[in-house]
């Protein structure tokens, strides 16, 4: 035994080679009822199932599957390495292919982000509309992976329309500390409306972003989609997005 054999000097790391973003499509799609509940509890017990689903549907698998923690805050989360797991906050954006981003709603907004460089996915409900949750996600894009708002292409999600959208008492107690939200709001007979489409589209437009489309249904209205307000309790719709890889699988023999 050698006593005084130096400790090894820990071997350096190589810095971490930059990730450059690969050529890639975007596949996304909220689920219906039909597709069963994804709420959180079931999320974790079905990944195996939501995987045959996205390689049936979109004939690409996805090799990790993330998801939003959601809190109704106004936190975006990069998500580079992280397996297969929650991330804290309601947005999530990465350029890495294969990892299918989701997050899960009933009336809620899911808004999809979509461009050549990288992608992201929100759940955004009247505070992240109010908060900025949208916009801060767009510039989260541009920072992280210089995606200009004028190449960015935003969906709107199924979620419950400004005609169905009929505020609650803690909806008042809300927006009564957030006078700026009152534009986007309506009276109709003895009720008051919010409109997330509303708010949120007027603040891509002050961003640059203008390809911007929504799914025309409404979840409170439409039979196939869970809406908490309808009556389906914590049952949820699944939503999602992912780089697909467009480089031909490598073969194991070659
Ligand atoms: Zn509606």
């Amino acid at each position: 035994m050698h006593a005084n054999v130096k400790p090894k000097p820990k071997a350096k790391l190589a810095p971490k080679p930059k990730a450059e973003p690969q050529p890639a499509v975007t596949i996304l799609g909220t689920t219906e009822q039909a597709d069963g509940d994804w709420q959180l509890l079931q999320l974790e017990k079905r990944l195996d199932q939501l995987t045959r689903m996205i390689q049936l549907r979109h004939r690409n698998r996805p090799e990790r599957i993330v998801w939003a923690q959601q809190g109704h805050t106004s936190k975006v989360s990069r998500v580079d390495d992280q397996p297969t797991g929650p991330i804290p906050g309601d947005a999530l954006v990465t350029n890495q292919t294969g990892v299918l981003l989701t997050v899960r709603t009933a009336d809620c907004m899911p808004v999809f982000f979509e461009s050549e460089k990288a992608v992201g996915i929100a759940h955004v409900g009247m505070a992240g509309a109010v908060e900025g949750l949208v916009p801060k996600t767009v510039r989260a894009l541009k920072r992280y992976y210089s995606v200009k708002p004028e190449k960015l292409s935003v969906r709107f999600g199924p979620h419950i329309c400004a005609s169905c959208y009929r505020m609650s008492v803690n909806n008042d107690d809300y927006l009564a500390k957030h006078p700026e939200a009152a534009k986007y709001v309506t009276s109709r007979g003895h009720h008051r409306y919010f409109s997330m489409m509303d708010i949120i589209s007027e603040q891509l437009a002050e961003l640059g972003v203008t390809t911007m489309a929504a799914d025309s249904r409404c979840t409170y209205h439409s039979a196939g989609l869970f809406s908490a307000r309808r009556g389906h309790g914590d049952q949820r719709q699944l939503s999602f997005i992912m780089r697909a890889s467009t480089s031909p699988p490598v073969d194991p023999n070659a």
